[in-house]
């Protein structure tokens, strides 16, 4: 069974790019009511392609998933626009890319990746559930291949996506049958967040010098697009987890 989204009500956290931006576009065409987010980044543009491929209503809200507050005030305002809440999809993330040992002392950078990528999908779903349990809903989660296989100078950011996985695994035996929950574990999908990953024309990531011993095969990239269809189909059916493997095959050759 495929849910029809036609008329439902769907957050989407950092819509302002990449897959994020893409999901709206994949709820808009099948004619979602959409509620987009993001920090800093024009949702503006984002918000009216959604509207021309189908979607009746989208509203944009400025919120920063890391502050309890601003999730909040982001599924009030959704709630109070539409009346409802069906799909919430935790999609902003960042990364910090560096090794440990060159990360600052005070550990901010890595502080900033737990705050975001862990607890604001943590946050905001604590917001979204009265209203997910009432219409029976759907959540989102954004892990990534990274919570199993592990690549250096993206320790945090590794951390955070198995985390995630490990926290929504056991919400969903907590919220029973009421609201379903898929947890998404992408490769590496065209983006913002994985443009400091070079790929030369052969298909080897361009190494950085202090990485010269990291030797990296080819990594397959998916479209944001093509991500964010497979994510909407999984969420519609209420699969469990979304896995693609062929999106990812890194091998690290130390
Ligand atoms: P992008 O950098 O293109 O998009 C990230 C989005 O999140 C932007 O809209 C950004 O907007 C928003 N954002 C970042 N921080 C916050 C915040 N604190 N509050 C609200 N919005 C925020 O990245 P991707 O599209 O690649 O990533 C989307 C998700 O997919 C992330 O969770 C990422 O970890 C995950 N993922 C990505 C993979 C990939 O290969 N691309 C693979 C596996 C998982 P703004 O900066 O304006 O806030």
């Amino acid at each position: 069974f495929s849910e029809n989204v036609s008329g439902k009500v769907v957050i989407i956290t950092g819509a302002s790019s990449g897959i994020g931006e893409h999901l709206a576009y994949e709820y808009g065409r099948r004619g979602a009511r959409l509620a987009l987010t993001a920090r800093e980044k024009s949702l503006q543009e984002v918000a009216d392609t959604a509207y021309d491929l189908g979607s009746p209503d989208v509203i944009t809200i400025r919120a920063d998933v890391s502050n309890v507050d601003d999730c909040k005030r982001l599924v009030e305002e959704t709630v109070n626009h539409f009346g409802r809440l069906d799909h919430l999809v935790n999609n902003a993330g960042i990364t910090s890319v560096c090794m440990f040992e060159d990360a600052p002392l005070d550990m901010t950078n890595f502080r900033a990746v737990m705050d975001t990528n862990f607890w604001g999908s943590v946050y905001t779903t604590r917001f979204a559930v009265p209203h997910l349990r009432n219409s029976k809903g759907k959540i989102v989660v954004m892990s990534s291949a990274k919570s199993w296989l592990p690549e250096p100078r993206t320790s945090v950011y590794n951390a955070s996506k198995a985390a995630l996985a490990a926290f929504f695994d056991t919400l969903r035996i907590e919220l029973g049958r009421d609201v379903k929950i898929t947890i998404v574990t992408p490769g590496h999908i065209e983006s913002e967040i994985t443009r400091d990953r070079h790929l030369s024309k052969e298909g080897k990531m361009e190494v950085e010098q202090d990485m010269r011993d990291v030797q990296v095969s080819a990594i397959p990239v998916a479209s944001a697009s093509e991500c964010a269809q497979a994510i909407v189909n999984s969420a519609c059916r209420g699969d469990r987890s979304l896995t693609q493997p062929s999106w990812y095959s890194a091998t690290y050759l130390w």
